[in-house]
């Protein structure tokens, strides 16, 4: 019962720590890291708030150092999920009408537990399971994660607050119900912060949600899991159900309570997904709500007034940080004749100097892919460049995977806009780039907006101020998030909502009020004050 209007403070991005030498956020997380590596641990499914084990198991592993296991994954079924749904089930009878105050109380503590005590946790276990440096880590298994539960808290807040107009002798309210049923999270391995903010941003809206994350990303999404629970979430609400796609993915969708999905992941999946639920919309008892975020072939676009260090730097930037296994990351660029021979000699010096190896060592700037099929897939594209005739390699090429699935940052150079590396979303720091004349910026500009299927993220380099306007209007259609000046990765939640558009997902912008309305279904509610006494309209009358 509430007796007040609530107010939620608009909150402010999380500051990032610097890890520099001598700090000690830099001590403790490397006493976390040894803490974490020192025994391996069990990952059970968390159903109704029990630990799940299950026959099917498999090896959590370092990625870049693949001869140690972290952890022993318990993955789930056609059982689990029957019992995860039944659980989500009972958890709604009291969690869809808990007030909503009550409910953001919870994630917003879980924001203070991750930029708190659990922040080396979240950190740690990020930088083992997922490969990545410790700010790589520290902007997303802390910042973004922490900025996810509390914005959204406060467009949760916002939301309730809209309300109809209400003439004399009516009430008009609008309540925002949740869904009835539950809803999917589907995770990706890239982000612990994203694969946070799927589950949670449903639940928050008093939704259930069973919630199967990535197996590769499953060792700091599980301690997520935990720390939700220390922070009061309720047995029920979030289901944790690991295990492999269609697993897991089948028996959800074959049930009638399944009420919409949130998802983040590859275009291939994302479009088997949304087929199942064509196939089975006959047995929904609700139109499900079909949220997805999927993939992109990210572009840089320079023109000649560019500035060519500050293209440089947001080039390495972009393309290379996380191994290129950011959606957002740059895959191919345009750069023009004029100013290219002056670039690649920046870039390659540059390239020559990034650092890849093991993530506890913080002098590296790249970690390991995330995987053996990750490590197949990436180097078959370099070694398809390799052999082609209309490109070659200008830096880097080489892997390894003898310790760790390690790639070096590699740069393509292709005489032929429409190269395979420079239309298929490749997820690995590989770099393509075609050259343009001068005289041709205006066809280049059709060809890059046309290329490819996606339309994630894209930057444009000019000083030129009419250029960047033709630029950028050139460019509507081609980015969901676009970028003057600057790189085409970093999203901030709140600063830059995020998302695409074309085959890169249905851009409902993931930390923002858009995203957290396609889990609410609006109740109008009209209550009049005196009823009318006649059901004759005046017009009726006799003249
Ligand atoms: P993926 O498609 O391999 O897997 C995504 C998730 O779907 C995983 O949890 C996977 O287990 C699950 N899955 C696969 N088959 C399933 C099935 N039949 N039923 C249910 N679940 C199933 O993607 P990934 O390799 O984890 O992530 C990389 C991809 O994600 C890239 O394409 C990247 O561009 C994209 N991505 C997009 C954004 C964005 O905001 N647009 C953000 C991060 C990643």
């Amino acid at each position: 019962m509430s007796n007040a209007y609530f107010h939620i403070q608009e909150p402010k991005n999380e500051p990032y720590l610097s890890y520099a030498p001598g700090t000690p956020e830099r001590e403790q997380l490397k006493e976390k890291l040894k803490e974490l590596k020192s025994e391996a641990i069990e990952i059970p499914a968390i159903i109704n708030g029990q630990e799940v084990y299950t026959e099917t198991r498999s090896d959590v592993v370092i990625p870049h150092n693949r001869g140690h296991k972290l952890a022993t994954l318990h993955q789930c079924g056609e059982k689990e999920i029957n019992m995860a749904i039944e659980a989500a089930l009972e958890a709604q009878k009291k969690w869809a009408v808990m007030p909503w105050e009550e409910r953001v109380a919870i994630f917003r503590r879980a924001a203070d537990l991750v930029t708190g005590p659990w922040r080396n946790t979240m950190n740690a276990s990020t930088m083992l399971g997922q490969s990545k440096t410790a700010h790589q880590a520290e902007i997303e298994a802390a910042g973004e994660l922490a900025d996810f539960l509390r914005f959204n808290a406060w467009f949760l807040a916002k939301i309730m607050n809209e309300q109809p107009h209400s003439p004399d002798g009516v009430w008009n309210r609008v309540e925002y119900r949740p869904l009835e049923g539950f809803v999917f999270a589907v995770s990706p391995f890239n982000f612990t912060a994203i694969a946070g903010n799927l589950p949670t941003s449903p639940a928050m809206c008093g939704n259930v949600v069973l919630w199967k994350p990535s197996t590769d990303s499953v060792y700091s999404n599980y301690f997520f899991m935990k720390l939700l629970k220390e922070a009061g979430l309720p047995d029920g609400v979030i289901n944790f159900v690991p295990g492999r796609g269609g697993a897991v993915g089948d028996p959800v969708l074959a049930s009638p309570h399944f009420s919409g999905i949130h998802y983040t992941g590859s275009v291939p999946t994302f479009n088997h997904l949304w087929k199942t639920i064509g196939q089975n919309i006959d047995i929904y008892k609700t139109y499900p709500r079909i949220v997805g975020e999927t993939g992109g072939k990210d572009f840089i676009f320079a023109h000649n007034s560019a500035n060519i260090d500050a293209l440089v730097v947001a080039t390495l930037r972009a393309a290379f940080e996380y191994q290129g296994q950011k959606c957002s990351a740059a895959s191919r660029m345009y750069v023009p004749d004029s100013i290219w021979p002056e670039f690649r000699e920046k870039l390659l010096a540059e390239v020559g100097q990034i650092k890849v190896g093991d993530v506890e060592d913080f002098t590296n700037f790249m970690g390991a892919v995330i995987s053996r099929k990750a490590f197949s897939d990436i180097t078959s594209f370099i070694d398809y460049a390799e052999a082609a005739d209309d490109a070659e390699i200008i830096a880097g090429g080489n892997y390894d995977d003898a310790k760790g699935f390690f790639i070096d940052p590699t740069v393509i150079l292709t005489t032929n806009p429409k190269f395979k590396t420079m239309e298929e979303e490749i997820f690995g720091p590989v770099l393509t780039i075609f050259v343009y004349q001068d005289d041709d910026f205006e066809t280049t500009l059709d060809l890059c907006d046309q290329t490819s299927p996606f339309a994630l993220t894209g930057a444009i380099f000019a000083e030129d101020r009419y250029v960047i306007k033709k630029m950028s209007d050139k460019f509507r259609q081609a980015a969901g998030n676009f970028y003057i000046n600057e790189k085409p990765t970093g999203a901030v939640v709140n600063q830059q909502p995020f998302g695409g558009a074309r085959k890169s997902g249905t851009n409902d912008k993931a930390g923002s009020l858009i995203n957290m309305l396609r889990w609410l279904s609006a109740r109008s509610i009209k209550e009049v004050s005196v009823a009318p006494k006649d059901w004759r309209y005046p017009f009726m009358d006799a003249e």
